[in-house]
């Protein structure tokens, strides 16, 4: 069983539900009256970005985009691709680009500018976790669940070679998980 992996429970699923709730409030206030186009990052974002939706009381347009991920390795090549492209425009629009972890920022940074090119009325980003020690981009998130320490979480969308990402918890695996 995946639960046998996991060393350390970081933020139990009671905890990411309490604060997804404060940050839900915290989007339907600065967007009050405004309609909203929430961009989810595959794969990472797809849980987090599903109840993040359900708690927002405003209007709202769900997008999807999609990019290449680590594959095997555990730290970022600095390479984005694109694998899947918006379904819609987002001129003049108000986008808020939703992801699971802000990390070296190499990806966000590259998507941000990407969007900003297609001249949204305004652009945000909002991450469930940020890793700041890890930062080499200049990017910064507007909206932020919880900062975590330099160590590779998993769970609640996160993956360690595409596994994991159905714990309803985020958290740390055991060391010899990773030598397999
Ligand atoms: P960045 O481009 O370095 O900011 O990396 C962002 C992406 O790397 C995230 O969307 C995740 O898919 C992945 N990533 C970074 N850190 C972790 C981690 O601790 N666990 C799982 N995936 C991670």
């Amino acid at each position: 069983m995946m639960e046998q992996d996991i060393l350390e429970v970081f933020f139990s699923a009671e905890d990411i539900d309490a604060r997804i709730g404060e940050l839900a409030a915290q989007i339907d206030k600065d967007y009050e009256g405004k309609e909203l186009v929430l961009i989810g990052v595959l794969r990472g974002s797809v849980i987090f970005i599903s109840d993040l939706a359900r708690k927002i009381k405003n209007k709202l347009v769900l997008d999807f985009l999609a990019v290449s991920s680590y594959g095997q390795a555990t730290t970022s090549s600095g390479q984005v691709r694109i694998l899947k492209d918006l379904s819609e425009h987002i001129e003049d629009k108000h986008v808020i680009i939703v992801e699971d972890i802000l990390d070296t920022g190499n990806t966000l940074s590259y998507l941000s500018d990407m969007l900003t090119a297609r001249q949204p009325a305004s652009i945000k980003i909002c991450t469930l976790l940020d890793k700041p020690s890890r930062r080499t981009a200049d990017i910064a998130a507007d909206y932020v669940g919880f900062t975590v320490p330099d160590a590779f979480v998993v769970g609640y969308g996160l993956d360690y070679c595409e596994y994991y990402r159905n714990l309803p918890y985020i958290g740390i695996l055991k060391p010899e998980v990773y030598s397999h």
